[in-house]
């Protein structure tokens, strides 16, 4: 069984799939031309963030599973792989602690400023307290959650924890599951109007492309925060710097851009009330760990037909008739 690691994870996937009897190719030239090349003769691929073209895919003619170090899989074709007939997994159990566990330090670090106050203790300007701008707590805010899925859940576990109000926009989740967990479900036009605090955990697709554009900034609160994890291009970054810049939002946080890595001009760089960080939010060591052997065993155990196989981690089971 051949098996190709397309990008870099950690050490513990390539041991899973040695222990599994697999010959392991790892592969890091990520242009369509080499891919073309160094998979073709592979069973399955692990994906990190590479984009997988349709012809990579037609010069693999004995490829069965791309497996996704992660949960998000924009970076492939799916309807394609649907018409090959090759499964595509995810790692459903790894990722959701670390991104919540992210989005709550955006919230916290973009309310308690605490940096500018490190800065202050530092410097020697410790009676100076009373002039730092002021900061905030979470309790008794209102939280919007949109997307409740695997991230959207750990998010309103961690806010619940914080004595906040927790409502949620997912037209696709039954309600009761949404009150359930502690939370209210809410229209997006009245989760925007009455959100502190919002955070985006969506596929990108058609549907949800400039969810948060100029038309909904126009409708937040200006003490709002704004977080995105999810992927780039959900809000749409030039109506978010207006934004940001007319002060018609308090803060945001972003781990993911329209373009990646953005181009060193990237005029949010300008800004002071914007907190970035580099597609970094499932990137602990212990999620990174997680990840590598859960992509490798979805692959693995698919190929084998394993009892083991988690079939919630085979996106197009259906297709598949799994
Ligand atoms: P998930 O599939 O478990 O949940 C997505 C939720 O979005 C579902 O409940 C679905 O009903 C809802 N949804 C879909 N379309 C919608 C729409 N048009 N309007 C409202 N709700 C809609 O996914 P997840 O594992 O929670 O991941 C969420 C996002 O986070 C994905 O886009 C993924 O790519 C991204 N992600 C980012 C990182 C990172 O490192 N920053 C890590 C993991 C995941």
């Amino acid at each position: 069984m051949k098996i190709a690691i397309v990008g870099k994870i950690h050490e513990i996937g390539l041991e899973t799939l040695n222990n599994l009897g697999c010959s392991v190719k790892e592969v890091h030239q990520t242009e369509t031309i080499s891919l073309i090349e160094s998979l073709s003769d592979v069973d399955g691929i692990i994906l990190r963030t590479a984009k997988i073209h349709n012809e990579v895919i037609d010069n693999c003619p004995n490829l069965k599973i791309i497996a996704r170090h992660g949960v998000g899989f924009d970076n492939v074709d799916l309807n394609y792989l649907n018409l090959k007939g090759i499964a595509l997994g995810i790692t459903g159990t790894s990722n959701a602690v670390s991104v919540a566990e992210h989005v709550l330090t955006f919230f916290l670090q973009l309310t308690k400023n605490i940096n500018i106050s490190d800065n202050l203790t530092r410097n020697g300007n410790f009676n100076e307290k009373s002039k730092l701008p002021n900061f905030y707590e979470l309790y008794e805010k209102n939280i919007l959650i949109c997307g409740f899925g695997r991230i959207g859940q750990a998010v309103a576990k961690r806010c619940l924890g914080f004595e906040t109000n927790v409502f949620v926009y997912d037209p696709f989740v039954d309600e009761k599951l949404i009150m359930d967990k502690g939370c209210q479900p809410i229209s997006k036009d009245k989760g925007l109007q009455i959100a502190d605090y919002i955070t985006i955990h969506l596929p990108l697709n058609e549907h949800t492309k400039n969810f948060i554009s100029a038309s909904e900034f126009k409708n937040l609160k200006n003490n709002c925060i704004l977080v995105n994890t999810s992927r780039g291009g959900i809000i749409n970054e030039k109506d978010l710097y207006e934004a940001l810049r007319e002060k018609l939002i308090l803060g945001a946080g972003l781990d993911v851009f329209e373009e990646e890595p953005p181009q060193k001009n990237n005029q949010l760089f300008q800004l002071e009330n914007v907190l970035l960080t580099p597609h970094n939010a499932a990137l602990s060591l212990e999620c990174r760990i997680r990840m590598a052997k859960e992509a490798c065993e979805t692959a693995v155990f698919y190929l084998k037909n394993h009892k083991s196989l988690n079939l919630d981690n085979i996106v197009n089971r259906k297709n598949l008739s799994l």
